[in-house]
């Protein structure tokens, strides 16, 4: 180990992914609700036929069709404004969110903190890491939106830092 604080080899952004194209979570221990696997019939059924937000679990508490369209708008505007850094994306996000919450007198937890979590580095849906998991975050809420049958949602992935040299 060293403990070189230079350019990192990696990259990390965020982007729109379909939601019915992403990897299955695997071995999800629970709640109940989150166990069973989906598979692509059931995915694709899901597109036409969603299942509205339940109670059994804060998973499928959320409005995912809403939450996702609005981090892919908001994450779109922070882009369209210039940023391309995951953590002042998140900051633009978070701060517009919260005034349009304000400005429609929602002041509900989930609408805002489950854009947040859509859109923050440690917490944004995060394929990758293999088997069993296919996930580094967001196990949960991939399952709840494929319920939800949510089209397409906003992952974090990373590419090579073509600044980085070994
Ligand atoms: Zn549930």
């Amino acid at each position: 180990m060293d403990d070189d604080e230079g350019e990192l080899p990696e990259i990390e952004y965020l982007t729109v992914a379909a939601v019915t194209l992403l990897p299955h979570p695997g071995d999800v221990s629970g709640p109940p609700c989150m166990v069973r696997r989906r598979r692509l019939p059931e995915r694709l059924w899901r597109q036409v036929r969603p299942r509205p937000p339940s109670d059994c679990c804060v998973y499928h508490q959320g409005d995912w069709r809403e939450l996702s369209a609005a981090a892919i708008r908001l994450v779109a505007a922070a882009k369209a404004a210039g940023l391309t850094n995951v953590d002042a994306i998140s900051e633009f996000v978070r701060e517009v969110r919260s005034k349009e919450l304000d400005a429609r007198g929602d002041h509900d937890t989930l609408p805002a903190v489950g854009v947040d979590a859509l859109v923050s580095m440690g917490l944004a849906i995060q394929p990758g890491g293999g088997r069993p998991q296919r996930y580094y975050e967001g196990r949960h809420r991939v399952i709840a939106m494929i319920d939800a049958g949510v089209h397409r949602t906003i992952v974090l992935k990373s590419k090579p830092n073509p600044a980085w040299v070994e």
